[in-house]
């Protein structure tokens, strides 16, 4: 067994990030910080910005889900980091929508990659929206890198035991007519593939759609298909309260007792500092912000 299973575990990810900016994003993206998380129905995110160090240098976040890993294949891993590199590409390169919102500029990036934005995840479905999915275009670039970053035998050195559960669904790409093409374990269309695009796209798509609909149906025992969410947490370095407490942080000093108190939204996370007892609201959420003491 190797000592450093922690490292071996956070440095596939970081190669396969490496790997993907090399072919996809011509080396374009900056330096991350690949976390792991478990959120449910997550299977990653990108958080822009969202670290710092002392040279007031910042670093964007991506994260995973390990609990997705034992159970998808690979290429739905592969596929996920590349959906999270797009919105860092967009954070740093284009303009990204408000709050993560999978805009036109979003989806062209994604469908140079070779991944087509779908909010069903398959053909025809809508390209923008809040929540989206995607699918792999056939012989596409992110098929040909990823089928090419198999074949240098990448695999996860350590998997999840209690992974999230999943119908046994053949992995599938698209061709540029929208028939479902079946790939095999190196990601060649299988031999059955042609009976598959003999078939009805509409056959194939009722078809997943009715596993992820009985997922769906089942969801507490058996949590639903994989979704994607990201925070965009923009920073404002021309903002004094976030610069104190970068302040605070960093030095590992203790707070300074000003008398104000941090007032977070709970579902867009903007934090406001003000005294003790004020009553106000996120105007984004229309929700009461919380106070933290
Ligand atoms: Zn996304
Ligand atoms: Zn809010």
């Amino acid at each position: 067994m190797t000592a450093r299973a922690t490292f071996d575990t956070y440095d596939t990810i970081l190669n396969a990030y490496d790997y993907f900016n090399a072919a996809l994003f011509g080396g374009q993206l900056p330096e991350v910080i690949i976390t792991y998380h478990r959120q449910r129905k997550v299977m990653g995110y990108a958080s822009i910005g969202r670290w710092v160090n002392a040279q007031r240098q910042y670093v964007d976040e991506l994260a995973v889900n390990p609990e997705y890993f034992a159970k998808y294949p690979l290429i739905e891993i592969c596929q996920t980091l590349c959906h999270e590199m797009a919105h860092i590409w967009q954070a740093h390169f284009g303009k990204p929508g408000r709050r993560g919102y999978h805009n036109i500029e979003w989806a062209k990036r994604m469908t140079r990659i070779g991944l087509m934005p779908s909010a069903t995840g398959l053909p025809g479905g809508e390209k923008t929206g809040e929540w989206m999915m995607d699918y792999v275009i056939y012989e596409g670039a992110f098929h040909r890198s990823c089928q090419a970053l198999l074949a240098k035998g990448f695999i996860l050195p350590w998997v999840d035991r209690y992974p999230v559960f999943r119908l046994e669904v053949p992995v599938l790409a698209y061709d540029d007519k929208g028939r479902a093409i079946e790939l095999d374990a190196k990601l060649n269309a299988k031999n059955s593939s042609k009976m598959l695009a003999a078939k009805s796209s509409q056959a194939i798509a009722s078809m997943t759609s009715e596993a992820l609909i009985s997922l769906d149906v089942q969801e507490e025992t058996l949590r639903p298909q994989p979704a994607h969410w990201e925070g965009i947490f923009e920073r404002d370095t021309n903002d004094e309260s976030e610069q104190h407490l970068l302040q605070e942080i960093l030095s590992s000093k203790p707070r300074a007792k000003s008398g104000r108190i941090k007032y977070c939204c709970k579902s867009c996370h903007i934090q406001v500092w003000g005294k003790p007892g004020l009553n106000i609201d996120c105007a984004d959420c229309k929700q009461r912000m919380q106070a933290e003491t």
